[in-house]
């Protein structure tokens, strides 16, 4: 927490608190409420307006503009600014995201599209090693994700701008407010910060600017010391006072294009740091596409989620269809195992449909109705076997040629290798109104390029990498000049009878997908509160031999019936030990009766998320 700022605000809230409350709150004592800016809680139940992100600062940031008046929007892009500065690891200005929006007047959800796009330039070998003899593509890890090349076009500020514009109540300039203060007082720098920043020293080391911010004095910076990001404060001021166009246009503009295509990278590196392709009419060029949100239902709820080109919404809504052919609360009642069983080979199918046909709409058609189409998922249900794990990977459907019955010879096997990196952040936001935002924001993998911009105090994204690294015509998701590289990033709303219910969403690359699939599964038909749901462990199935997970799963009752009885081949996530071996990072609101939310965070993962409410009672 910003050491002084932040502390100023809790007393400040817990005194407002009293008044509203009419009770005498002091700060320490307002710790066991869930309305307390200092304290890191999982979960939170209240009125008046909640969020829920990995971070104190973030989310206390949102909980300020939701007190001062602000609506959802504008305490999503305040808290999501805040991440800028206490997550760079994970999002900021230099990167991208998708933000989905429940309209509480209308009864209606809405989504903007900022993914990062590749530069009009950018040519369809640009991952091609030019000093390879064999032609080959550069490795992805390190050099491809440490690179000019890789960075898309960033998405970030214009989402803001677009969300505000369309949506918000406040300017630009009051939601950027709580960020440069924590940018500038600082925040404490707690282990996963410190962890990160070792997991990416030999990449930061590569780049002076990034070095000199990251790594002051040459060093990690110490767990419980304060870290202050003067050069972003700046850089945010200059975003308030100018708008985005200082962003996309000028100085800035030229700063941004300067490291991509001249990375400013240190004489001593042995990284080769590809440059990159784009330019300041790539910049000037870009937009935040507003876009018509994926929908399915499930068991009577209605599941909005993002359309491409994020393949979350089409991958998650064709999982439920799947599903939804099963009568997964009967079998619930005597065997969870079952439950998850229909739920990883779901998964599995769905990937295969993803990988076949989910690229950037503008440039290739992608079959979003057909993916969406309850006969089509009932055609794909034929594929489960209710007691055993198909061989994985499993083909493709036809999307041409489907009725629902179950004699039709699926398509050719996806043949995809997934290389996509796993960190990311997102935010859940609702309001006293009742209008919800669910916005998941990423720069790619943990420290993006690597690349800090030169005296602006953000990190350049690596989303290119998102591509298909080869470039194949015939793939969706082949590289493109001008195109968004395919997501997996699902901030999700649901809704029951047109009023919300749930909102979630979660980093974790392609894992995103099964994150929120398991999520909904556990709630849903599981019946299990929000907040086990989400804290539950985790197992992810993107279509390939082995079922990735997190120990916990592996060990558990369900897990050990999953791979005795189902015959499921699980190998454990990431590295053991480390937070790499956590499958997302997940948040939530559960909407509940009377106006009462619960905002929920993880109680553990990522060092534990942040959850608030404005009132913790009527
Ligand atoms: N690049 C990923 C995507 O767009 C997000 C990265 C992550 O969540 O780890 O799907």
């Amino acid at each position: 927490m910003p050491i002084l700022g932040r502390r100023l605000a809790a007393i400040t809230a817990a005194l407002a608190m009293s008044v509203t409350t009419g009770a005498l709150v002091s700060p320490a004592s307002a710790h066991s409420g869930s309305s307390d800016e200092t304290k890191k809680e999982p979960t939170a139940t209240g009125y008046g307006g909640a969020v829920s992100t990995v971070d104190v600062d973030a989310s206390a940031a949102a909980i300020e503009v939701l007190r001062k008046g602000g609506n959802a929007v504008d305490a999503a892009v305040a808290a999501a600014a805040t991440l800028g500065v206490t997550e760079p690891y994970s999002a900021g200005i230099g990167g991208g995201g998708y933000f989905v929006y429940y309209d509480a007047k209308s009864k209606k959800v809405h989504t903007i599209d900022g993914r990062e796009t590749a530069p009009a330039a950018m040519p369809t070998d640009a991952f091609v090693d030019p000093n390879s003899p064999t032609g080959a593509p550069y490795n992805f890890t390190p050099e491809l994700v440490t690179s000019g090349v890789s960075v898309g076009v960033p998405g970030t500020p214009a989402t803001w701008e677009r969300a505000l514009h369309r949506w918000g109540s406040m300017s630009l300039a009051e939601t950027l407010e709580p960020a440069i203060e924590v940018a500038t007082d600082g925040f404490e720098v707690d282990e996963t910060f410190r962890q990160q920043t070792e997991d990416n020293q030999v990449r930061f080391e590569a780049f002076p600017s990034t070095r000199e911010l990251f790594l002051p004095g040459g060093k990690l910076p110490k767990v419980g010391s304060v870290f202050k990001n003067h050069d972003l404060a700046d850089t945010y001021r200059l975003l308030a006072s100018k708008g985005t166009e200082a962003f996309y246009e000028g100085p800035l503009a030229e700063d941004i294009v300067e490291a991509v295509q001249n990375p400013p990278k240190s004489a001593d590196t042995e990284l080769p740091v590809p440059a990159g392709f784009m330019t300041t009419k790539d910049l000037a060029k870009y937009r935040a596409l507003d876009q018509d949100p994926t929908h399915v239902n499930y068991r009577g709820y209605d599941v909005y989620s993002m359309a491409p080109s994020s393949s979350g919404g089409t991958t998650v809504g064709e999982a439920l269809n799947i599903l939804e052919t099963f009568d997964l609360p009967a079998l619930a009642e005597n065997d969870e195992a079952a439950v998850l069983h229909h739920y990883l080979e779901a998964t599995a199918l769905a990937f295969a449909d993803r990988n076949k046909y989910v690229g950037d709409p503008a440039f290739v058609d992608v079959p979003v109705k057909q993916l969406l189409d309850p006969v089509f998922g009932k055609e794909r249900a034929c594929e489960i076997d209710p007691l055993h794990a198909a061989e994985k990977p499993v083909p493709a459907g036809d999307v041409a040629d489907y009725n629902g019955a179950c004699d039709i010879e699926p398509a050719a096997l996806g043949d995809e290798k997934d290389t996509e990196n796993i960190n990311t952040t997102n935010l859940t936001v609702s309001d006293k109104w009742g209008n919800v935002v669910e916005y998941t924001l990423t720069i790619e993998q943990t420290g993006g390029s690597g690349i800090t911009v030169p005296g602006r105090g953000f990190i350049l994204n690596n989303e290119l990498t998102d591509f298909n690294n080869v470039y194949n015509p015939t793939e969706a998701n082949r590289i493109e000049p001008g195109k968004r590289p395919r997501s997996s990033m699902s901030p999700t709303i649901v809704l029951k009878d047109c009023e919300p219910f749930l909102a979630l969403g979660s980093p974790g690359g392609a894992s995103i997908i099964t994150t929120v699939l398991q999520t909904l599964v556990n709630r849903i038909d599981l019946t299990m509160k929000i907040e086990d749901a989400l804290a539950a462990p985790r197992a992810s199935q993107r279509n390939a031999a082995n079922v990735s997970a997190e120990q916990a799963f592996i060990d558990s009752d369900n897990g050990k019936a999953l791979a005795s009885k189902y015959g499921h081949k699980f190998a454990a996530a990431g590295d053991p030990g480390t937070s790499a071996a956590d499958i997302g990072a997940a948040t939530a609101i559960e909407f509940l009766d009377d106006n009462k939310v619960r905002a929920v965070a993880e109680p553990v993962r990522r060092g534990g998320g942040s959850a608030m409410v404005v009132n913790p009672s009527r």
